[in-house]
């Protein structure tokens, strides 16, 4: 029988205990398995002798969900999520969404807009009194105030309006386990024999934000423009921005200062977890299942049963990503041995492992193993763009060394990388383009060169086209020599900050050329805290202070319709655009005529 974290009056019995410690309340399913953050934390917490319960998608509506467990005696803890729950729940174009990867039978509509206010007021309201820690990449990514597309309006940090005690941020996992550790300090028993704690005070623990009202102790600390000024001034918006990316580039970053509203967000600086600390997430007692009660399939298990995580962190630096604001700029690697002890376990105790592990990745594959040699790091977006850093140790031999080993365990037939490559680091390395190619494509690759004009390309912090035509051009001979029948699948990016739809059409006609079908088109999405949505908010590049074009309203149609010209329903869309560019001679080449 597989082992669950309570979810129910019954399982807390059963562990003989009458109280929960901590409740985690969470906006996806639960699947024990350290890729769904509330899993990973409960175990953390669990293993550090804390108890804990989860509520997987409450229904919100009702009472009865949030109720089931009692009131925790430390905290509860909220997250919209493994995805912010406006992301989860709208498209680009802010139409809603049909489906939702992280429910049973992939339906939509199991978590509220917004999920981390609604189940903290709905908390707050059942159990007043109850100190509540919010978390996940909803909180994390909106801890500053900031532009959300969806208002179209700057909010205020969502601790703000969530009303919580604490908002932890990034990987957070020492964050709240020193959250959980002071505030067992503070309990206090109650008339009913329970222990509630209160946070009377609020300390300074990394990870974490807080609101204040005196700020006298924090003399060092970086103070960005206020929520007042940056709600109202587009500048002083780039600005605040500037400051607070630029700071958490840095190895060690100061305190963070907001002040709003005759009040202060503190956001204190994050602490990793180090390499051993890491590997040691993958050690507790996960099920590594969906929780029994669920009786359909849940796409997002589907995606990491036979998968793991080789590494946390991208160096990267796009501009329309935050993956960096969450999980940092420098890279933590698994050892190989963890690894394959994870590994070899997948392939003894999943029932229906077949011999294919389907990834082993994280924000970037092949940035595994590769780390800033510089002790105090720097302020770079990127170590590797415009130019690779000559103190980032970017050898790709321990990329190698890991798909060599993980393909001679006994019981795999095939390892695949998933996760995104950068092809430009592949292309440092021929032997890792070699064994990647012969090895561990499976059928497609999917690379994302996102747009082909320079001007574009530079408000991305994306390399420049001839690199993906080398890497394009290398991937084929490969094929070739290996006798192999793959193709690349490249994604790109239309709207985004700094392309006109003159840059639209030299993509369509770029791609036309080079026989390139465009399966997919993402439309940009300005999510919160990427420097492509403070440009697509501002209309100014946050770091030069030049103004930026941005595409809005009917433009966002025509530049995703120039990338799939060919579709029926892009006709019209096409045929107003090259009008609008006097460019209606191209119409019948970028189209399928019509009859
Ligand atoms: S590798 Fe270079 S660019 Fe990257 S953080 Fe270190 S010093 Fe800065």
């Amino acid at each position: 029988m597989l082992d669950f974290l309570p979810v129910n009056k019954d399982d807390i019995k059963k562990r003989g205990i009458s109280q929960l410690d901590i409740i985690l309340v969470t906006g996806d399913a639960y699947i024990d398995h350290p890729s769904f953050g509330s899993s990973l934390i409960g175990r953390y917490l669990e293993s550090h002798g804390f108890t804990v319960g989860i509520i997987a998608q409450p229904d919100w509506k009702k009472d009865d969900d949030f109720l089931k467990l009692g009131a925790p005696r430390l905290f509860f803890g909220v997250s919209a999520g493994n995805l912010d729950s406006m992301v989860a729940n709208y498209t680009a174009d802010k139409k809603v969404r049909r489906t939702d990867m992280y429910t049973p039978g992939n339906e939509a509509g199991h978590r509220p807009d917004r999920a981390t206010i609604v189940y903290t007021s709905k908390l707050k309201a059942l159990f007043p009194g109850v100190p509540i820690v919010l978390g996940g990449v909803e909180a994390s990514l909106r801890r500053f105030a900031h532009y959300d597309y969806w208002d179209d309006k700057v909010r205020r940090s969502l601790i703000f309006d969530a009303k919580a005690d604490y908002l932890t941020y990034g990987m957070s996992e020492k964050g709240i386990l020193r959250l959980a550790q002071m505030t067992n300090d503070q309990c206090q028993m109650s008339n009913e024999g329970t222990e509630t704690a209160t946070f009377s005070r609020r300390f300074p623990i990394p990870n974490t934000a807080i609101i204040i009202k005196d700020i006298s102790e924090y003399k060092d600390a970086l103070v960005l423009p206020s929520f007042e000024e940056v709600s109202t001034d587009k500048k002083k918006y780039a600005e605040a921005f500037k400051l607070y990316y630029l700071e958490g580039r840095k190895k060690h970053p100061r305190v963070i200062i907001q002040p709003c509203q005759g009040r202060y967000l503190v956001v204190f600086p994050p602490e990793n977890l180090n390499q051993k600390e890491f590997e040691s997430l993958f050690e507790l007692p996960f099920a590594r299942a969906p929780h029994p009660s669920y009786h359909a399939p849940i796409p997002a298990w589907d995606f990491v049963k036979f998968s793991t995580v080789s590494h946390r962190g991208c160096f990267g630096g796009c501009s329309f990503c935050a993956i960096s604001q969450h999980q940092g700029k420098y890279i933590t690697s698994r050892s190989l041995p963890s690894i394959k002890k994870e590994l070899q376990d997948i392939i003894i105790k999943q029932p229906d492992f077949k011999g294919q592990i389907l990834d082993v990745g994280g924000p970037t594959a092949n940035m595994y193993g590769m780390t800033c040699t510089d002790k105090e790091g720097c302020t770079r977006a990127s170590c590797i763009y415009p130019t690779v850093c000559n103190k980032l140790d970017a050898s790709l031999k321990p990329s190698l060394k890991l798909m060599r080993e993980i393909r001679e365990l006994p019981g795999v037939k095939n390892l695949f990388i998933a996760s995104g490559i950068r092809y430009d680091l592949a292309l440092l390395d021929d032997e890792y383009m070699d064994e990647l190619v012969k090895h561990h494509v499976s059928g497609q690759l999917s690379v994302a060169p996102e747009h082909i004009c320079e001007e574009v390309l530079l408000m991305m912090g994306k390399p420049k086209v001839n690199k993906f035509l080398e890497f394009k051009d290398k991937f084929e001979a490969l094929n070739k020599k290996h006798g192999k029948k793959q193709f690349i699948v490249p994604y790109f990016i239309s709207s985004h900050p700094g392309s006109t739809l003159n840059h639209a059409l030299e993509l369509a006609l770029f791609l036309k050329k080079n026989n390139i079908r465009v399966e997919q088109v993402q439309n940009f999405t300005p999510t919160p805290m990427t420097v492509s949505t403070c440009m697509y908010y501002t209309g100014l590049d946050p770091f030069t202070g030049k103004v930026v074009h941005v595409p809005k309203g009917e433009e966002r149609s025509f530049q995703k319709a120039l990338l799939q010209p060919t579709l029926e329903k892009n006709y019209r869309l096409v045929a107003k655009a090259l009008k609008q560019m006097k460019k209606e001679m191209l119409l019948p080449l970028l189209t399928v005529r019509r009859q």
